[in-house]
């Protein structure tokens, strides 16, 4: 009775002839001729565009101040530094994440505590930081997942309770409206990635944005190995030569090149965005009627950036497991990924003593999702490519679907 066609994992013609992966860069010439321009100058590593680019960025999102870094990790362990996280100390943070998140924590010597999420937002449960608090807890580093705001007020609520620091992970979040207001736009430290699947890009890079003067100058030194040039801030200036390192910084700075490459990028900001969230719409409204899949979630007050569309399987109206479905959708030509395999199961923390069954909402969201291909550059037919192949498997593995006539 069924119209499914033959899957090309059994053997069928796959939905697109070529491969569609889930996210990347969109890079035209004008961003080209940016970088080039750079090249052509005299300054190629810290001079004048990183600067423009951090202006730029400061005022986009309505900060006081944005510093570039070598890439978004590199701005979540400066945002560490700054926030005085050291040894001995424990920071919250999400499980559900990309392993940065976590690592920062470590490279201060500091100990993550991982809380579990909402079922709903997939972000971060605030009622699960009281359970983790105690008298060591430094920070908390909340992630705006797939680019949906974090509940803000509840959680700095509880930073301001309990003093602590509130780095935001908003990697996935530039552009993204928490109750009227950008992302980045107050808080006390706010991280960006600018690799290539994020919303702009710079090839590797990152930033944090702040409205702390004494936080914005650490973050600079922190970035250059710790050296001031700063005749207020040396103490005995021996001569014209002299700057003086204070404190262990690295080598943590972006080019001049790749900010080119950033400055042009944010005139398309908003036009990417408008795409992101305008294929989401198309993914919301394909998807909502099917009962073997739950679409994203969104909260009122926010209005998400759309770095990811993550889909979650209603295991019980399927025949099939996740890990099935992503090689059928793949073998579509459709570029599936996994966001994320939980921190804590890594084996890196597993060795520290992190196990299975600490974190069972985002544990049993791992076994559940998928993400589906969002990117700007995608046209329109290439989300209906990835709806058709969507539709296709679904049915397919459907409980009471075609499979079940199958063996
Ligand atoms: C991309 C990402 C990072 C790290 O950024 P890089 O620029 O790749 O170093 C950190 N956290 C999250 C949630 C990310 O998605």
């Amino acid at each position: 009775m069924s119209q499914t066609p033959l899957l090309a994992i059994d053997g069928g013609k796959p939905t697109r002839e070529t491969f569609l992966p889930y996210g990347r860069q969109w890079i035209e010439d004008d961003d080209i001729h940016a970088v080039v321009e750079v090249l052509k100058g005299d300054l190629i590593t810290t001079g004048p565009v990183i600067e423009a680019f951090e202006q730029k960025l400061a005022q986009y999102v309505g900060a006081q101040y944005a510093v570039a870094f070598s890439s978004g990790t590199a701005a979540l362990h400066a945002a560490c530094f700054v926030a005085g996280i050291r040894s001995g100390d424990e920071v919250i943070t999400t499980p559900l994440t990309f392993a940065a998140t976590a690592n920062c924590i470590r490279y201060q010597g500091a100990q993550p505590i991982f809380a579990d999420i909402h079922p709903d937002t997939y972000n971060i449960d605030h009622a699960e930081l009281d359970k983790k608090i105690t008298p060591q807890t430094k920070a908390v580093i909340p992630v705006h997942f797939t680019g949906q705001p974090v509940q803000l007020d509840e959680i700095r609520q509880f930073a301001k309770k309990h003093r602590l620091v509130v780095i935001e992970d908003a990697a996935h979040a530039l552009g993204a409206m928490y109750k009227g207001k950008k992302i980045g736009s107050d808080g006390d430290l706010t991280m960006f990635s600018f690799h290539p699947v994020k919303h702009i890009t710079t090839g590797e890079g990152g930033a944090i944005t702040t409205n702390r003067r004494d936080y914005y100058e650490k973050l600079l030194q922190f970035r250059s190995h710790g050296i001031t040039h700063k005749p207020d801030e040396i103490k005995e200036r021996e001569g014209f030569w002299f700057y003086q390192m204070q404190f262990l910084g690295y080598n943590y700075r972006l080019t001049d090149i790749q900010a080119a490459l950033g400055l042009s990028q944010m005139k398309k900001l908003d036009r990417f965005l408008h795409l992101r969230r305008k294929y989401a719409s198309m993914y919301n409204e394909a998807f909502q009627s099917r009962r073997e899949v739950v679409i994203p979630f969104q909260r009122n007050e926010v209005q998400s950036a759309w770095h990811l569309y993550v889909l979650r399987l209603r295991l019980s109206e399927l025949t099939a497991d996740r890990k099935t479905i992503f090689q059928a959708l793949r073998k579509e030509n459709i570029g599936v990924n996994v966001h994320y395999i939980p921190v804590h199961l890594h084996p890196y923390y597993r060795q520290l003593g992190y196990s299975e069954g600490l974190c069972p909402q985002a544990e049993q969201f791992y076994r559940e999702t998928l993400t589906i291909p969002l990117f700007p550059r995608m046209s329109e037919q290439d989300v209906q490519d990835v709806i058709q192949a969507v539709n296709k498997v679904l049915r397919y593995y459907s409980v009471g679907g075609v499979s079940n006539g199958r063996s």
